[in-house]
């Protein structure tokens, strides 16, 4: 068996990874990740882990699932790929697109199948144009999103994004998307009452098309609550004016499901979660559970009605829309989604537990807020909470307290300096103690050193 030392050497000598230092990660050498079980993940020295993040926020069914892998295996032997070009479809496909329907809004009934939430989001851009174009205002070409959004790391899915870091490397955004105030009260707004916050960073969308003329905005995208730019949960107040200001404007409204989706705050939609009606949402993620790469674009009626009456091909897809085997992956996850009401465990039982488990923490002298919505939850570390300051470099004291939390048996994610939790919708009570338990281990552990 290849050691520990060996696949190290090995990995650093010929594999880039996503989102790394790679000289870095080349002196310390990666953590490799053997095999998983339920919400525990192990490494290839035997460690035991409790995956916090659910993957990266995707493995909403738990890991060992049989009945997945049954479902890929059953359909690569029936028919392992055919393609949805060119007039043709799969049984999975085709149930999938049905199941789908059945959970989305009333209003949203047609998807169009990615690979990934990058590619879904890279679609809606075309998707979009090619709408307001087939409406008879192809002037509507504009995007407002949000600074410090995620979209995906793809050409599209950047510059719909709004990390700065990320812009700065391949010259993004493209042209035609602008970027508004994200919804963090807790890092942007805290001398202000939160909902007159949150109305006012939403209004900033009115003053963007405005500025821009309505007939050069396409639609506002947005993730119901932010995730990888630190599990930001909006006001209340905010998506409510949000939907008001599109609606007024005749401007598409696109809520990023990607994260939110399938679940995650105890609605099958965080669009269903927050109470408005989306144009288009992406999906990724959650759709598989992480066993298999698919995504898509839930698409709203009278975009769907708008490119069947268009008269020409939507020039778009890719090899693997609707990819059969990851069609009948996804089609078996809904089933355990459905099978064992993991949406309402969520709302019911598990989410209320969550915020009792980890409210508790906000007394911890290093910590300045926490707040949780559904199965997402974020803990802010704080220099002096009394006086409401931020460590000078918050990115250094989140990667110590992540470090730390991996050495006490959690996964956990810094985010600048807030550290973010999405744990899988089959944990358990006794498991969310154990996770809660392990943070407030690691914030102990992490004062002594930052404070
Ligand atoms: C992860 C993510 C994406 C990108 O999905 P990929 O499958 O990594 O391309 C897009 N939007 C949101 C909100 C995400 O969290």
């Amino acid at each position: 068996m290849t050691s520990t030392a060996d696949f190290q050497a090995i990995d650093a000598a010929h594999h880039l990874h996503p989102f790394t230092d790679p000289g870095d990660l080349a002196r310390k050498g990666t953590r490799i990740i053997t095999r998983a079980d339920g919400v525990f993940i192990y490494d290839s020295n035997g460690n035991e882990i409790l995956d916090g993040m659910s993957g990266l926020w995707c493995v909403n069914v738990g890991y060992g699932r049989e009945e997945l892998v049954e479902a890929a295996a059953k359909q690569m032997r029936q028919l392992p790929y055919y393609n949805s070009f060119f007039q043709c479809t799969t049984p999975p496909a085709i149930e999938l697109s049905e199941m789908l329907s059945e959970i989305s809004p009333a209003h949203i009934n047609h998807v169009f199948y990615t690979c990934s939430g990058s590619e879904a989001n890279d679609t809606i851009i075309r998707m979009v144009r090619y709408y307001w174009a087939c409406q008879g205002k192809p002037t509507k070409k504009a995007f407002i999103s949000r600074k410090n959004a995620y979209h995906g790391s793809t050409i599209g899915g950047t510059s719909l994004g709004g990390m700065t870091h990320m812009h700065k490397q391949g010259d993004l955004p493209i042209p035609g998307v602008y970027h508004i105030n994200q919804p963090y009260w807790f890092g942007e707004g805290f001398d202000e009452d939160p909902n007159a916050f949150g109305v006012r960073v939403a209004q900033e969308l009115e003053a963007k098309i405005l500025e821009l003329g309505e007939d050069q905005v396409a639609a506002f995208i947005g993730e119901p609550i932010q995730g990888a730019g630190g599990v930001i949960i909006p006001p209340d107040s905010y998506w409510p004016e949000i939907k008001r200001i599109c609606d007024k404007y005749e401007i598409l409204l696109i809520t990023d499901e990607v994260i939110c989706g399938f679940g995650r705050t105890g609605k099958w939609f965080g669009a269903d979660y927050y109470g408005v009606t989306p144009d288009l949402m992406p999906i990724a993620k959650g759709l598989s559970s992480g066993y298999m790469p698919i995504g898509g674009v839930l698409v709203a009626d009278h975009i769907a009605e708008t490119l069947k009456a268009a008269g020409d091909d939507f020039h778009h897809g890719f090899t693997y829309s609707g990819h059969p085997t990851a069609a009948a992956v996804a089609c078996a996850n809904l089933k355990i989604m459905h099978r064992e009401g993991l949406v309402d465990r969520v709302a019911t039982e598990l989410a209320p537990y969550f915020a009792k488990v980890m409210q508790p923490l906000a007394d911890h002298p290093l910590v300045g807020e926490v707040r949780t919505t559904g199965l997402l939850g974020a803990v802010e570390l704080m220099q002096d909470k009394s006086s409401h300051q931020f460590f000078e470099n918050k990115g250094a004291a989140g990667t110590l307290c992540r470090d730390l939390s991996i050495e006490n048996g959690l996964v956990m994610r810094g985010v600048g300096s807030t550290m973010i939790m999405c744990p899988p919708l089959v944990i358990t009570t006794e498991q969310l103690d154990l996770m809660a338990e392990r943070v407030a281990k690691t914030l102990d552990d992490a004062a002594k050193v930052l404070l």
